[in-house]
């Protein structure tokens, strides 16, 4: 079992992740810390290094309810509030409130955020952070003169990160050449019907009729020849070892912490754009920022209005990084991390210390 905290200077609320997988430990949680810093308020991260798909539904549930009441005195609807990640889902969340609201005696839906809709979800919270990616992967292009109309995708990772992601792309015009999941990957040039697919994802291997191609690996899938590169599965997938074959141009970052500090220098020499996680995956945090809102205010946005406000928050993101980025000419990461940096200090001078 991990735990991560972080301070709660800025005015938000805390706005933390819950994984049950066996791989990718607290450093990918670290990552997203910063994440909210550029949008919001501060981050934390917790989860169980268990196989989540080994465990009967049964299991699952004891296990969730179990880490729900050790981590009862930490989180809070006021305080901390994880969301879904790497193998928990609507389906945990629902747990993780029901056992909170049980022992207060009354329902608290903003102690979790990534509920199922009827108890206190969002609508477009499942969707938020892969269509933030393409969201942010739109902005980039704009800033360079082009647009995604016809540009080539390959998404490592076809999971609710990679797979929204998918959707998106295409649905802004571009066209998915590769997908994969753990077991491995497939590479079309001529492009997949995501859309056709319908809500097929997990595994690849259950919907491959949609799927036909050359079986690539996990590792070739990275260096296809494709404009667009969205590792989504889990962190240090480019590393310096293939850092120099990578032939996107533009690499977006729907995991957390997929590229390695040594290999981001290596793209930023070559002049590939790397959008990082922190900005890239953020539209998960804040759709579950709008939920927690909605939870207290008991008022319920259409779609329309989440997606609007979302893609408002991040195009404003990352023009206020991109801004930094030209002005200090450095990369999007740095900008980001320098952003991030400030707003946190800032919020610590006007707030004072205390005693
Ligand atoms: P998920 O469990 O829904 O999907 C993960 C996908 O990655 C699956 O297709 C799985 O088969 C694949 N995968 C797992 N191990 C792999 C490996 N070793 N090689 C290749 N593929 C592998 O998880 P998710 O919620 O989509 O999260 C994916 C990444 O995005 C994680 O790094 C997570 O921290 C990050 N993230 C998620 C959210 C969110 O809202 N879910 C928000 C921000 C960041």
């Amino acid at each position: 079992m991990i735990t991560i905290h972080f301070s709660k200077v800025r005015w938000g609320e805390k706005d933390g992740r819950i994984r049950a997988d066996d791989e990718g430990g607290a450093r990918d949680l670290v990552a997203g810390g910063e994440a909210f810093t550029v949008v919001n308020g501060d981050l934390a991260g917790g989860g169980v290094e268990v196989d989540a798909r080994s465990l009967s539904e049964a299991e699952l549930e004891r296990l969730t309810r179990r880490f729900a009441t050790e981590i009862a005195i930490l989180i809070g609807s006021e305080n901390d509030i994880p969301a879904p990640d790497l193998g928990t889902n609507e389906r945990v969340m629902a747990w993780i409130m029901d056992t909170i609201s049980m022992h207060q005696g009354y329902s608290t839906p903003g102690v979790v955020t990534g509920k199922p809709v009827p108890i206190g979800g969002t609508l477009g919270r499942r969707e938020a952070t892969g269509r933030g990616v393409a969201v942010i992967a739109r902005s980039i292009l704009e800033t360079a003169g082009q647009s995604l109309d016809g540009k080539t995708v390959a998404v490592q990772g076809f999971g609710n990160v990679g797979a929204n992601a998918a959707r998106s792309f295409e649905s802004l015009g571009a066209r998915i050449v590769a997908i994969s999941d753990r077991s491995g990957g497939v590479y079309n040039p001529d492009g997949f019907d995501v859309a056709g697919a319908g809500d097929c994802q997990e595994e690849l291997t259950n919907c491959g009729e949609h799927y036909q191609g050359e079986r690539v690996t996990n590792a070739e899938l990275l260096e296809l020849p494709v404009d667009v590169l969205v590792p989504a599965a889990i962190e240090g997938q480019i590393t310096e070892d293939n850092a120099a074959r990578i032939r996107a141009k533009y690499v977006i970052e729907g995991a957390n912490g997929p590229t390695t500090d040594a290999a981001d220098a290596i793209l930023a020499d070559r002049g590939i754009t790397v959008a990082p996680d922190i900005l890239a995956n953020a539209g998960g945090v804040i759709v579950s920022y709008f939920e927690w809102v909605q939870d207290f205010s008991r008022y319920f946005w259409d779609l329309g209005e989440v997606n609007r406000n979302m893609d408002r928050v991040l195009e404003q993101a990352y023009a206020e990084v991109e801004s930094v980025s030209q002005r200090e000419r450095v990369t999007l990461r740095t900008a980001a991390l320098m952003l991030a940096v400030r707003r946190v200090t800032e919020a610590i001078k006007l707030r004072g210390f205390y005693p």
